[in-house]
């Protein structure tokens, strides 16, 4: 095996196979290296629609060798250390290979230990996650006979961040289908302020929530699960004057206990584990204080190491981590190293935050959140060409576009190199 390439990626999930594929459309002898472990590589925004029993969870996962693109080196290996004063990267079992290029995009990892409970709460079935395992979500929804079912989300950065309250509306949905309504509190705990941070999306999902009796608790971030008792607890996170609007609620058991704490019985729980970035990526100069991938935020590059790029989940960019936003990320990148290569400066600066949530507000309905660094609603003008005039607004038709369309793009275009 080599032990050196002109261009090393770090990862082959959505930002690394995109990243390799569109540089080879532009130099089809380029020589590149891809690391990654993984034999498998996941359409994860359908995973939401696994875990309402919509999607089969076969169909979100083809084999890595099917989307690693033809004339790339896959290495199969985990990187495990990154030394950019030398252009290296170590592996765990394939020893150090050198770079002229590096693109950093391992993506992020699942840390449940930062919550107490929550281990062993997915250990033995006792709390369900789409982040985790969809068709286990799926399992419990379709069996819950009536209770509490608590939606919540941890304080870390999470990948799309709509994620969990999605599965909340359609839960709901499914209950309501069931006539279960009346024996189902729905409750949606997450630590933000609001529901949504774009306005016009965050008023139609205020309509959602009342049209589905949600009981919104804002401000609320998970702590700890006591698995025996089946109880969450949570601290309020709001400021001292904001607490006084918390109420013990006697429909759904709420407690308010000693200082913040406040705790909540469950009868299923969905929630969003707690993320962060890799070990070694934590552990490198690469990294922020927070532990995320330092980049510009508009060229994707890392101010110190010019030779370096992140993206994806891993770079700290202050925008919702999404596979949209990675489609808009890419392009950048490629731009950049095309320039570098020729021996200009890498100036495409391009990059605004775009990022996108495919908020399902229910079976068959969805409203599509599209937004930049500056929270501003940016809808994509591509829409009008599907009669979606609005998309603030719920539609059948953008339903339509995240089960069939989107899935199509991402493995016919997205995957083999083409700019979507
Ligand atoms: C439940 C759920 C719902 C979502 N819904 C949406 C949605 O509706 N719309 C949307 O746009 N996005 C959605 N996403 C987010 C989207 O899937 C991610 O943002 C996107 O995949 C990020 O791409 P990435 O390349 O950064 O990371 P990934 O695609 O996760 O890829 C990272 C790759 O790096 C590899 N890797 C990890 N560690 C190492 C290592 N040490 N060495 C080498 N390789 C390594 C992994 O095996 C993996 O293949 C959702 C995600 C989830 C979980």
């Amino acid at each position: 095996m080599k032990t050196h390439y002109e261009i090393l990626i770090i990862g082959g999930g959505t930002g690394g196979i995109m990243t390799a594929g569109q540089l080879l459309k532009e130099d089809p002898k380029a020589d590149i290296a891809i690391i990654e472990p993984a034999h498998t590589h996941y359409y994860q925004p359908a995973w939401t629609l696994v875990g309402a029993g919509t999607y089969d969870f076969k169909k979100t996962a083809k084999s890595m060798a099917s989307v690693m693109p033809k004339g790339v080196e896959w290495i199969k290996d985990y990187a495990n250390g990154l030394n950019p004063a030398m252009n290296s990267v170590s592996t765990r079992s394939s020893g150090t290979i050198t770079y002229d290029y590096l693109v950093v995009a391992p993506g992020l990892i699942m840390d449940p230990s930062m919550i107490e409970g929550l281990s062993e709460a997915f250990e033995q079935g006792v709390a369900c996650s789409n982040y985790m395992d969809p068709e286990h979500t799926w399992e419990v929804i379709r069996n819950f006979k009536g209770g509490n079912a608590v939606f919540t989300q941890p304080t870390t950065p999470i990948k799309c961040g709509g994620a969990p309250q999605k599965i909340a509306y359609l839960a709901a949905d499914y209950f309501k289908k069931k006539k279960m309504s009346d024996k189902v509190n729905v409750i949606f705990a997450t630590p933000g302020s609001v529901i949504f941070g774009v306005k016009p999306i965050r008023e139609t999902l205020m309509r959602v929530i009342e049209r589905y009796d949600i009981h919104f608790r804002p401000f609320y971030a998970p702590f700890r699960i006591d698995i025996k008792e089946k109880i969450i607890h949570f601290n309020h996170t709001a400021s001292e004057e904001n607490r006084c609007i918390v109420n013990e609620d006697n429909a759904i058991n709420e407690i308010m206990g000693g200082e913040a704490d406040i705790s909540i019985p469950f009868d299923m729980l969905h929630i969003a584990p707690p993320q962060r970035a890799p070990d070694f990526i934590r552990d490198s100069i690469l990294s922020n204080e927070a532990g995320w991938m330092e980049v510009d935020i508009h060229s994707m590059q890392h101010k110190k190491y010019k030779n370096v790029f992140g993206l994806g989940d891993v770079a700290a960019l202050p925008t919702a981590k999404t596979g949209a936003a990675v489609r808009k990320q890419v392009p950048v990148v490629v731009e950049n190293l095309i320039k570098l290569r020729k021996g200009e400066v890498a100036d495409n600066a391009d990059y605004h935050g775009y990022s996108s949530c495919p908020l399902v507000t229910g079976y068959g309905k969805m409203v599509l959140a599209e937004f930049n660094y500056n929270g501003e609603f940016t809808p994509d003008p591509k829409l009008k060409r599907m009669l979606i005039f609005n998309s603030a607004k719920e539609h059948w038709r953008l339903w339509y576009l995240k089960k069939y369309l989107l899935p199509k793009l991402y493995w016919t275009k997205m995957m083999k190199g083409k700019r979507v």
